[in-house]
């Protein structure tokens, strides 16, 4: 019997919207020819809706709140304490120079599939931890391109590096290769999700897969590869940029905030994600272990402001909600429409208006995880109760979650280049993710962390104890039936 492979093809931001009307529309011929053997769905990612924090769950099958990584940039509050050079490795942003940190901020224990699958390649991923430098071979040039992409907004010679690589390492030994395509989101970052040099960016996708799928075909590997094609979030169009930082200044709190990571005294930190969400600590360079409820960041003084700041922010037409934390596994939501909770309770997650609706359930409702999943993928903030509470999983978390409705996001106010579209929220147009498979059968809706055990299934490798996926799908019991 041939080796089972996985190809692995993630379109950083892709939008499942925008890859199936490309599809439509016969401009993904390659894609095409994959998904009429096999099939396309449509996943959820995770909260925040950002890069590699959204590798995560693809990779390890553990939630970011499993992670420890529960967003892009964050503060370690229980031992932070404000000195200036000595702590300044306690605040967290994989943007810049810190990119590299990311496997070493994983909770110890949690394997990559890089670890439980030695013969792996993974080309421009952010999440590297087992990989050798022969196994990471673009590592060198994703710092150069991403570099000058980010400053030039010319993306599209980072994909054909990964071109590059993904078609060199197809050619080598390997069991499963990780590839990440990241024009797709530079180019809708700098437009529209569905602009002219987005939809080009990708067919020179499409025109790879045809590559990839020559290659294997020439090897007789074709069938006995299961080639999934996904994204780590979707993406929206930015009206309105509130610069969040600076909003927690006017309420009159000294409030830390990247590119500047130290401020004297700080009263708040505000920690921005890939525009559309952030993560608020109170009080950051006081260490603490336990998080403040929603009734005491009421309090003016929580953040050093001058009224209760949870009703001005919900006020703002940029804030959808926020949330905070009241004990473990229970979770409070406010919006302008009120208050309500989130309770885990054995199986069951427990959704209870209190003085209000914010997330738009419509009323007291217990479900399963499956069961929520089932119920909101579509909806306005799909698995949002079992992302929040996921959030609240991980020590580095905030005090306060703050999410931007659609059209709006917490950018500051000089950021170079300007976002025109972002993503990081909990909306549907960031949160639901394409997932194509070369086998038929792929379920919808699906979280993308249920792809981890899915990929190693196929592989004939055990699936490790204790990670957060679930067993949903199974493309190896699919393809053998058909
Ligand atoms: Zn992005």
């Amino acid at each position: 019997m041939a080796e089972k492979r996985v190809v692995l093809l993630l379109v950083d931001g892709l939008r499942p919207d925008v890859a199936e009307s490309a599809l439509a529309r016969g401009d993904l011929p390659a894609l095409e020819a994959m998904v009429r053997e096999g099939s396309t769905g449509r996943g959820v990612t995770v909260f925040p809706s950002t890069t590699s924090v959204a590798y995560l769950p693809f990779l390890t099958g553990c939630t970011p709140g499993r992670c420890n990584v529960p967003s892009i940039r964050w503060l370690e509050r229980t031992r932070y304490s404000g000195r200036w050079w000595r702590d300044s490795e306690l605040v967290r942003s994989y943007c810049g120079y810190q990119a590299g940190r990311l496997d070493g901020d994983v909770t110890p224990g949690i394997r990559t599939i890089f670890e439980l699958v030695p013969q792996s390649l993974g080309i421009f991923t952010p999440v590297a931890k087992g990989l050798t430098s022969e196994r990471d071979p673009s590592r060198a040039e994703r710092k150069f391109w991403g570099a000058l992409a980010h400053y030039l907004e010319w993306h599209q010679p980072s994909d054909e590096a990964v071109r590059r690589h993904l078609l060199r390492g197809i050619d080598g030994p390997w069991r499963f290769i990780f590839a990440q395509f990241p024009a797709v989101d530079g180019y809708t970052h700098q437009s529209t999700p569905r602009a002219p040099r987005v939809l080009r960016a990708l067919r020179r996708v499409d025109d790879t897969v045809a590559a990839v799928r020559a290659r294997l075909a020439a090897r007789g590997e074709l069938e006995d590869t299961l080639i999934l094609l996904v994204s780590d979030h979707g993406a929206a169009e930015v009206k309105v940029h509130l610069d969040l930082a600076d909003w927690f200044r006017v309420q009159g709190a000294r409030t830390l905030s990247h590119p500047i990571i130290w401020e004297k005294e700080p009263q708040a930190a505000v920690m921005i994600a890939g525009n559309g969400s952030a993560m608020v600590y109170a009080q950051p360079n006081v260490p603490r272990t336990e998080r403040w409820g929603i009734d005491r960041l009421r309090r003016p003084e929580s953040f050093g402001a001058r009224g209760d700041p949870i009703a001005a922010l919900t006020a703002e037409a940029a804030v959808a909600f926020v949330a905070a934390e009241e004990r473990p596994e229970t979770v409070r939501v406010a919006s302008n429409d009120g208050e309500a909770e989130i309770v885990r309770a054995g199986d069951q997650i427990r959704y209870r208006p209190l003085t209000g609706d914010p997330l738009e359930i419509g009323g007291e409702t217990s479900r399963t995880d499956a069961e929520w999943l089932e119920s909101t993928w579509d909806g306005p903030y799909p698995d949002a109760m079992v992302q929040l509470l996921d959030q609240f999983r991980a020590g580095r978390t905030g005090d306060l979650i703050v999410v931007a409705r659609e059209g709006y996001d917490f950018r500051r106010r000089f950021e170079v280049p300007e976002h025109k579209s972002g993503h990081g929220s909990l909306i549907r147009a960031h949160m639901q993710i394409p997932v194509w498979a070369s086998v038929p059968g792929v379920t919808t809706p699906m979280r993308s962390v249920d792809l981890f055990p899915a990929m190693l299934e196929w592989l004939g490798e055990p699936i490790p104890e204790g990670i957060d996926a679930q067993p949903v799908w199974s493309p190896a019991r699919v393809a053998t039936v058909a």
